[in-house]
């Protein structure tokens, strides 16, 4: 499995794991809003805005959704806000779908490597 080996995208995501959104247990308020809102911009700006979602989305993991994956990725690493949608999938948890020029099966690996440093 090809993982991106980028330390300031990994410094980023130790940093955005050690507070995660998705630990907000209290009803959101104006802060938490605001909040949500500063880390979601980033959004304005994605390479794939104006793109068919779908794209980002293969069915599967072989044949025909390889070369989705591929193409998808291909999109991302233009993309000027990657390490931004990657640290949102990760603190979001996002199960499907590329994000961040990652496959879902690569954010599990990459939280799993995480968690274990966290740990350690
Ligand atoms: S990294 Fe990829 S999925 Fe994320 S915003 Fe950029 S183009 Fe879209």
């Amino acid at each position: 499995m090809e993982i991106s080996a980028d330390p300031l995208c990994t410094r980023e995501l130790v940093g955005i794991l050690a507070v995660p959104l998705s630990h907000t247990s209290r009803a959101k308020g104006d802060v938490e809003l605001e909040e949500e809102r500063v880390l979601t911009d980033w959004r304005e700006t994605a390479r794939c805005k104006e793109m068919d979602p779908d794209l980002f989305f293969p069915v599967g993991t072989t044949g025909p959704a390889l070369l989705q994956i591929e193409a998808a990725k291909a999109v991302c690493r233009q993309c000027n806000v990657r390490e931004n949608c990657l640290g949102y999938a990760l603190d979001s948890n996002q199960e499907y779908g590329i994000w961040g020029g990652t496959t879902e099966e690569e954010r599990r690996y990459m939280r799993r490597e995480l968690t274990s440093r966290i740990a350690h």
